[in-house]
């Protein structure tokens, strides 16, 4: 096997690679342990290599060499995928693509950007020129541009914009295909959703094209409540009020507060809050809405450099991080409500878990319309009852994305590969090299 390692490194030329095998080990693995279940079936998989391409040049050469010799590649970008989506099934070469990091070009709404970017250096560049990226993840300051269009579905900015999904969302992008002859393919429009949340399954992504929002300043707020249901019911209030300009809208139950660590004066005890972004000059029509319903423990400019932690760090999936720092007995699902009941269906799932199921809201659009996606923390006690409570949830019309499975068809709402994405990896990925094991629909006619 390595006589075999070595003709491809000789073939790969002088394309940086690293052989050592605890930095490849460490490298090759993502936040896959936040799912207990997961954690079982993916610790120890690892890669053989780690190639580091400089510029799509480089990129292009790894694709050739891995079809000719048949080794699988896997692409990693920031590593902070929750489904184990970077984590090698089957050894071969992780592609660490950050060194593809330029930043094209920034125009009004749009900019162009290499797939390695990390996404707070782009919004820090769009910023000094008046605009932002529309959304993020909660790990802007860790992830990449090209891992969230491959590996993430929305977040910080989907109260305004939608998931990644929604058509505008993802402008273009530009992949490179796996085979003897690499081919430099231009998606762009609505065939950019052929790369859109694929694992990297089909292609391997070099640049993208985003659209960007006005830059405002935002300010930081957290509003405690009495009761849980209050801090949703003015979460929703706030998410329909299309002339208060806001990022983020999320209520936390109690006690998840108590662990928020450096946010903790502000998460008075027995309290849940809510957590928000507010545009500067929303805040006093914010204040007003609010009225006498809750108070006002923190109010500040949301502050991002690296000894600081920004609230949006509290929410989406970092709540879950964050309890995880002190508790490791707890894991987290991925919920959507339907937006025709969203309150009501938040009610009874916390009368259906009162303890079990700790509840944080993240209010979103979703085709449009207002609703919240959910990503409780989980009081784990074994695999069984993970599936009740998730079957539990879909019974009562709360959709579930199972964040305990590695397959992107798994981890879908219809449990099924979107068909342009298996009919696009046929192109692109013709003996089924790229991140293999995670499209498990896909059957090469050609290997
Ligand atoms: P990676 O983990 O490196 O990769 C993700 C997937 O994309 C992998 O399958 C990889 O093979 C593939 N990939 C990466 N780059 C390329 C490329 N250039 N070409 C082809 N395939 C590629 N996600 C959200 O959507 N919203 C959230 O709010 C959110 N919050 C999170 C909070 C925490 C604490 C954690 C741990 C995760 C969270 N995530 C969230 C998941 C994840 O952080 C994001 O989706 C992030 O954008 C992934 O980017 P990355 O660069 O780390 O990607």
């Amino acid at each position: 096997a390595s006589d075999a390692l070595d003709r491809l490194i000789a073939d790969l030329g002088d394309v940086p690679v690293v052989t050592e095998e605890k930095v490849v080990r460490r490298r090759s693995r993502d936040f896959f342990w936040y799912s207990p279940i997961l954690n079982a079936q993916l610790d120890g998989k690892s890669a053989d290599l780690i190639a580091l391409p400089r510029d799509e040049r480089d990129v292009i050469r790894i694709a050739s060499v891995c079809a000719r010799h048949r080794v699988p590649i896997t692409v990693r970008g920031g590593g902070t995928g929750n489904y184990g989506q970077a984590v090698p099934l089957q050894g071969g070469v992780l592609l660490d693509i950050s060194g593809l990091e330029n930043i094209e070009w920034i125009r009004p709404g749009a900019t162009r950007v290499g797939a390695g970017a990390k996404m707070h250096i782009i919004d820090a560049a769009a910023q000094a020129q008046g605009w932002e990226l529309r959304m993020h993840p909660s790990t802007k300051r860790m992830a990449t541009i090209g891992g969230f269009v491959a590996g993430g579905s929305g977040g910080i900015g989907s109260i305004a914009y939608g998931g990644l999904r929604e058509p505008g969302n993802i402008l273009a992008a530009r992949v490179v295909t796996v085979e003897e002859e690499p081919r430099v393919i231009e998606l762009r429009g609505d065939a950019a959703q052929k790369v859109n949340r694929a694992y990297g399954t089909t292609g391997i992504i070099t640049a993208l094209e985003m659209p960007l929002a006005p830059a405002w300043k935002w300010i930081d707020v957290v509003v405690a409540f009495d009761d849980f249901m209050e801090a949703a019911r003015f979460g929703y209030e706030a998410a329909l009020a299309d002339g208060i300009v806001k990022k983020v809208l999320s209520p936390i139950t109690w006690p998840l507060p108590s662990y928020f660590g450096a946010l903790k004066p502000s998460c008075p005890e027995g309290k849940s809050v809510l957590m928000a972004m507010i545009a500067e000059p929303s805040l006093d029509s914010f204040k007003s809405l609010l009225g006498g319903r809750g108070t006002i423990t923190l109010e500040t400019p949301t502050d991002e450099s690296p000894s600081r932690v920004p609230l949006y760090e509290y929410c989406w999936n970092h709540t879950t991080l964050q309890v995880l720092k002190s508790d490791r007995s707890v894991t987290y699902l991925q919920c959507l409500y339907p937006h025709d009941r969203v309150l009501e269906k938040v009610a009874e799932m916390r009368e259906l878990f009162p303890d079990e199921v700790l509840q944080h809201l993240e209010f979103i659009r979703f085709g449009g319309r207002v609703t919240c996606s959910s990503l409780p923390v989980i009081r784990y006690t074994n695999a069984d009852r993970l599936n009740e409570i998730m079957r539990l949830h879909e019974e009562r019309g709360v959709f579930i994305a199972n964040p305990h499975v590695y397959t992107v068809e798994d981890g879908s709402r219809y449990k099924r590969a979107d068909a342009d994405q298996l009919g696009f990896k046929h192109e692109a990925d013709p003996h089924g090299l790229l991140n293999p094991g995670k499209m498990r629909s896909f059957v090469s006619a050609r290997r």
